[in-house]
Formats: C-alpha cells, sequence, structure tokens
C-alpha cells in the first residue's frame, strides 16, 4: 500500500497519475466520497461519489478499510478492492490524508510505505491553488488552513519528498516504490529460489 498524502496544491494528484501511468504493477484505490464532483471528474475513476446515507452504511457494515472526514465531507477506502488485488499481488497506491494513514499503519504496517509530499513554499501552495481554478477564494482560504493542519504531520511517513520541480520529485517517489519493492520480506517466491540456489551442485561437481 504505497500511501501520497501532500496539502492540495503540492502536486500529489501529478505524482499520482505519473507513476500509474509508468508503472502496470501499481493500481489506483479509488475511494468514496461524499463530496460533489467537480469538472472534469469521473465517477468511479477519480472516487465513487456516493450519498451521505450510502457512506454511512458502509461505515456501520465495516466496508472501509480507512475514512476520514476532511473539509467537510467524507472519504473512505472500500476494502474489497483492495483485498482481492493484494492477493494477486498487485500493489495500490492511495491518495488519502494523515488520518487515513494513521489507520493503515495501525492495521497492516509492515504492508504500508506512506510517503509525504511537500510544496517548496506556502506561497508556492496558494498560487497553485489558484491556478487549478477549481475552488472559489472562500475554500481556497480553507484549504491553505487546512494545508498547515495537514503539514504539520509530516513526521508520521517514513519518506517525505519536496516538489520543488515536478519531474525530479517524480523520480524520487518512483525511486521509493522500487526501494521498497525489493525490500526482502516483499520479495515472494524468494525464499524458493535461494533454497533451490543452495541445492545446486558444489564447485568443481
Ligand atoms: P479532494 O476533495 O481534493 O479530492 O481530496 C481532499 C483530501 O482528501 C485529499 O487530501 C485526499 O488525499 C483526501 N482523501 C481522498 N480520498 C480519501 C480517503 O479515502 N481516505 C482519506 N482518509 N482521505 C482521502
Amino acid at each position: 500500500m504505497f500511501i501520497l498524502s501532500s496539502p492540495s496544491g503540492a502536486g500529489k494528484t501529478t505524482i499520482a497519475r505519473k507513476l500509474l501511468a509508468a508503472d502496470d504493477q501499481l493500481c489506483l484505490s479509488v475511494s468514496a466520497t461524499t463530496r460533489p464532483m467537480r469538472d472534469g471528474e469521473v465517477e468511479g475513476k477519480d472516487y465513487h461519489f456516493v450519498p451521505q446515507p450510502e457512506f454511512d452504511r458502509m461505515v456501520e457494515e465495516h466496508e472501509f478499510l480507512e475514512w476520514a472526514h476532511v473539509f467537510g465531507h467524507s472519504y473512505g477506502t472500500p476494502k474489497a478492492h483492495i483485498w482481492n488485488g493484494m492477493k494477486d499481488g498487485k500493489d495500490f497506491l492511495f491518495d488519502i490524508d494523515w488520518q487515513g494513514t494513521q489507520q493503515l499503519n495501525q492495521r497492516a504496517s509492515e504492508d504500508v510505505v506512506p510517503v509525504f509530499i511537500l510544496p517548496p513554499s506556502i506561497d508556492e501552495l496558494r498560487r497553485r491553488l489558484i491556478a487549478r481554478g477549481t475552488d472559489d477564494a472562500k475554500v481556497i482560504d480553507a484549504r491553505m488552513e487546512r494545508a498547515r493542519a495537514e503539514i504539520s504531520h509530516w513526521s508520521e511517513y517514513r519518506y517525505v519528498v519536496v516538489n520543488d520541480d515536478i519531474d525530479r520529485c517524480f523520480a524520487q517517489v518512483r525511486e521509493i516504490l522500487h526501494a521498497e519493492r525489493m525490500r526482502r520480506e516483499r520479495q515472494t517466491g524468494l525464499v524458493r529460489f535461494v533454497r533451490e540456489l543452495m541445492a545446486g551442485p558444489p564447485p568443481g561437481a
């Protein structure tokens, strides 16, 4: 479970898109949310957009791996898809906040790789949020407030990357993904491979 968290506007969505395009072993965890759909978003691709009663039912019936309130709306990761994919050896990319990261860490810390993306400065963060053009001034102020709160959780993450250049940031995040895949305990089939290696004929035989 490869988690990318950041305040909105730090470039997390761009990095996530680039990773998914570059790596066919990686699937996106599509969250459920009660927030309204933004222009250009697609149901089932960006989010599963659900009404609050449906979200509450999913919470009641333990259908979420984690869930949280963010900006006055509810967001959650549906379990079934993730567990099934992981059984098939797939890796999942999560675009979730610090609250969700804490919950996944508590449930399955061995399987979790938490990465935090920082903006190069607060001014740049505001500039990027305005340039995105999806939110009005009041929402941007709220997001800036929220950004400070999100950033305060940076030290709970195993990796922290500053996004002052999108290509460099992407390359660094990709290196993290590659290195984590090489960890001994994640390399399935290694025990058998080494056993066969050791059972081979001795030198000179
Ligand atoms: P947005 O509304 O801009 O798409 O997302 C707002 C925030 O909610 C982002 O920080 C995003 O990472 C977070 N988020 C999206 N989906 C989930 C989820 O399933 N669980 C949690 N905990 N946070 C989420």
